[in-house]
Order: structure tokens, then sequence, then C-alpha cells
């Protein structure tokens, strides 16, 4: 069994790193979560921003029940506890890109409690199986506005765009043991909150980003003092964040020092973190209720039409694709890990199976093996995303189609699947028009196999003295004179008989 042994090497022994992950993940709404401004990425600075949002004298909050709902759904998807009643607070603190003068937040009662992931094993990375990270909690918040400091030699300017923006604030329990396991987790949260529709998981623009909690022990001591590391947004960066500091922690304590619990910046340049700020526990943030907003009281319908509207989600359907569709374990990990990948094998296969006439459990590994390696291998040539491939899941049938019902060779279909992507024809018409169709008639491959024997005499003497590897050699050959069409059965009978 795999056990996270991940220690960092000190000169005084070895150590274990502990790891809390604090991920901010954008709600996907149109509005913002207490006004009706756009939320679109890329827009003009300040094009974006309501009275509520540039914090207007006498301007109310009014919450955005689709972000709520969107949360609700969230904390359903990581099997995580509804609290029926919350409350909205205000965390007080001045800042150029908070008009407001605080963010209104849930500390005391948060929308979301207690709930799970379990994270993919990965041998290799450390990982054991069915590790599972607890999650603290979810609660609902808002953004601030964005800084700009390199637009002027001498002036700094605001975008209140963000300003107002729905956030989800997801807390891990500090139950990571290695950068792989941080990675991991914030992968498979990634892949719940995309399932779910909760969240485009965009860490380049800023949709979903991670304060990274860590500290080191001696291997079954007390946890020691935490340092937490802002808005780290990539997977690797995530990772890289977390060597850093575990190793800076480490020299620390050994050369006679102390951790001290403060707020570091991430360098993505350097792959170092810095100090920002100390103490963060002793900000006093006067948190108090907001007494513009009412508590939230959700009912019990309310929570099951969100339980309802849920989808397959992937370790569901990653057990799915291996009991039901008989697939690899690999293959169901790859397939299920995107919401995309898992949308298109699934329309590829109905769309198969509606063809052939055939229950998809036994088109499903043709099916999955097509997309991972051919359809996949091609698109990576161009750099085309799976969402842009000229080639669609219905299409993609049709030629499977053909292989199934033996019209025409695997190596054919090749051949084929790259004129569909050239020209955006159909598989039955390019093989229709170019006569890839295979032949199963016998004489025409009995004349080739001969003609292909007479040309290889010394070989066939070789095969008949016992080199019995050479049958290979006669099939592609034969394959390779009737330009691939000849069916593979076929030349493989007529071979037997004729080599005896
Ligand atoms: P606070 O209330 O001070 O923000 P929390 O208990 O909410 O602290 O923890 C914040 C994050 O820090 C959580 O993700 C948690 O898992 C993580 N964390 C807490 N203690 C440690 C520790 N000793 N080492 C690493 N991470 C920790
Ligand atoms: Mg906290």
């Amino acid at each position: 069994m795999v056990v996270s042994s991940y220690r960092i090497q000190g000169a005084t022994g070895e150590w274990e790193v502990v790891i809390g992950l604090e991920v901010h993940a954008q709600i996907t709404t149109q509005a913002k979560l207490f006004s009706g401004a756009a939320t679109a990425f890329g827009a003009e600075p300040n094009t974006q921003v309501s009275l509520v949002d540039a914090a207007m004298p006498g301007m109310l909050p009014v919450p955005n029940a689709e972000c709520i709902r969107q949360a609700v759904r969230t904390g359903l998807a990581i099997d995580a506890a509804i609290n029926r009643w919350s409350r909205f607070d205000r965390k007080n603190y001045f800042y150029a890109d908070l008009p407001q003068g605080y963010q209104i937040s849930q500390l005391y009662h948060p929308l979301v409690g207690e709930g799970s992931l379990t994270i993919d094993a990965d041998e290799k990375a450390g990982i054991p199986a069915d590790k599972v990270i607890g999650i603290e909690r979810i609660h609902v918040e808002q953004d601030a506005g964005k800084l700009m400091h390199d637009q002027h030699p001498t002036m700094s300017y605001v975008d209140l765009n963000r300003s107002g923006v729905a956030l989800m604030e997801i807390v891990s329990r500090p139950d990571m043991r290695s950068p792989a396991e941080a990675g991991a987790y914030v992968r498979k949260l990634r892949a719940i909150l995309r399932y779910v529709g909760s969240c485009d998981g965009n860490m380049e623009e800023g949709s979903m980003r991670a304060d990274v909690n860590v500290s080191v022990r001696r291997p079954g001591e007390e946890f020691g003092t935490r340092t937490e590391t802002k808005n780290v947004n990539s997977v690797r960066f995530v990772m890289q964040a977390i060597e850093h500091e575990a190793r800076r922690q480490v020299d620390l304590i050994e050369d006679g020092g102390t951790v001290v619990q403060e707020t570091r910046l991430f360098d993505p340049g350097t792959g170092t973190t810095r100090a920002m700020r100390s103490k963060e526990d002793a900000h006093d943030y006067r948190y108090f209720p907001d007494p513009d907003l009412l508590p939230l009281e959700l009912d019990e319908a309310f929570i099951a039409e969100c339980r309802a509207s849920l989808p397959e989600l992937p370790d569901a359907k990653r057990r799915r694709y291996e009991g039901e569709l008989g697939l690899s374990a690999y293959n169901a990990g790859v397939l299920t890990a995107e919401v995309e990948t898992a949308g298109w094998f699934e329309e590829l296969l109905a769309a198969s199976a509606a063809k052939a006439g055939k229950p998809e459990a036994e088109l499903a590994k043709p099916a999955a093996n097509w997309l991972l390696s051919e359809l996949f291998g091609a698109l990576n040539k161009t750099g085309t995303a799976l969402a842009d491939s000229p080639v669609t899941p219905a299409a993609g049938a049709e030629l499977l189609a053909l292989v199934a019902k033996g019209t025409i060779s695997g190596s054919i279909a090749k051949q084929v699947l790259e004129k569909m992507l050239a020209s955006g024809d159909g598989a039955e018409a390019i093989v229709e028009r170019e006569g890839l169709m295979q032949t199963s008639d016998t004489s025409a491959i009995e004349a080739a196999v001969d003609q292909v024997l007479a040309a290889n005499a010394d070989k066939v003497a070789e095969f008949k003295a016992g080199k019995e590897a050479l049958f290979g050699f006669f099939v592609g050959q034969t394959m390779k004179a009737m330009q691939g069409k000849g069916n593979p059965q076929l030349v493989n009978q007529v071979l037997r008989q004729k080599l005896g």
C-alpha cells in the first residue's frame, strides 16, 4: 500500500509538511453577489460597476439567489452539511480597492459546513488510494476591486469590475502531506466545480486561486506554526510554493529560528515566497453581522432542488466507466478528469450505439481508445482543443461504425480521420469517394498473397525452417500490396493456408 511518505531531509533529520488550502472560487453567474452588475472577464476597467459595487451612500445589497444556489450545489457535491440558517458578516478593513471599507463575508455562520473530497491515487507521486481531504466549510463572500500600479509612473489606478463579484471560499482541513497531494486536491476540486458548473475553474483568469497554508513538524509531533501564501494561481505554483516554503521553514528552525505566523507572497518568476505582512491573526477585522442583510434561511425544497440538479460527478462517473463500460482505470481516469472530455465521449458512445444498434458497453473500449489515441493525437499535432475539434462526436461515431462493420480497417480509419480533419467531410463520403472499402474478396487476397510469397521466396524458406516471427512480415507485405484494404482476418487465414 502506498502511504504519504513525503519527507524533507533536514540537517538534523526528517520533517513532515502539513498543508491546508483556502481556495477562492468565483461563482459562475451573470450578476454580482449583491448587485445586478455584469461579471464578464476582460471588460474595460470600471465598466461593470453598479452604485452598490462602488459603495455609494445609501445603496443596499440584495442577495443574488443564483449565487446561493451554486454554493449549495457545490456543498452537496462535496458531501457537505448545508446550513439551513446562515448569515453575512462585515469584515472591516481599509484598502484602496475596497470602497465599502468592509467586505461582506460569512465568519460565524457559513452557508456550507463540513464536507470532503477524495484525491486521485498516484503511486509514482506517493499519493495513497482513497485519500480523503476534509473540507471545513464553504462560505460566500464578495471579491474586492483591483489596483493597477503599472499604468502610470507616479499613480495607481483602481478597477472596480471585480468589486462585489461572488466568491466561494472553500477551506480545507490541514490534511495534505506533500506538494503532490495539494496539487491533486486542487485538480480534483477544480474538476468538481466544473462538473457542477458553479465555477469555470480558470486559474489564469483568476476565477480560482489558492491561499496556501504550510507548516512543518517532526513526523508524529504536534502541528507547527503555519504561514499563509496568498493568491497562488496555478496547480504548479501551489506545489512550488509548498516546496519552497517547507524548505525555508526547516532551514529556519534548524538554524535556531522560529517560524512566525505570517502572510507571504509567491513569486512565480523565482518559485520562492516572501513575507508580506506578519501576524494575520492579530488583525482586528471587527466582524459583526451585516445589518443590511437578513439571515439566509433555506427550505428543504430548495436544497432538494439543488441536489436534483447535480450531474454525475467525476468519481461516480469514473467508477461507472470502469464497472459498467469495462474501461481500464487509466482510460476512465483520463476521460472523466475534464467534464468536456466526458461529455464528448458520452455523445460519441451514444451516437455509435445508435448507429451500430449495439449496447454502449460493447462499443465503449474501441470508442475510448479511438478518442484518446487517434483523435487526441491528431488534435495535439495542431494544438486544437477538443472543444474546437472539427470532427464532432456524431462524425466520429460514423467513422467508428465503418470499422465496427468491417467496411474499413483500423489503419485505413487513421487515414480517413486525417481527411475528415482536413476537409470537414464525413467518413462514409470519404471512404466511398476514395474507394477505401476493405476487401473481403478472397480471390483478390489470394492473388496478393501469392505475389508476396513469390517475391520473398527466401523468407518463405526461413519461415518453413521455423522462423515463425516472419508471419507478421507476410501480413504487413500483403496489406501493403492491397493498400491497406485487405480484411486482416482473411489475410491471416489465406496466409496460414498457403504457408501450410
Ligand atoms: P484561521 O481561522 O486563523 O484563518 P483556520 O483554522 O481557518 O485559521 O485555518 C485556515 C487554513 O489553514 C485552513 O485551510 C487550515 O487547514 C490551515 N491550517 C491550520 N493550521 C495549520 C497548520 N498548522 N499547518 C498547515 N495548515 C494549517
Ligand atoms: Mg480562515
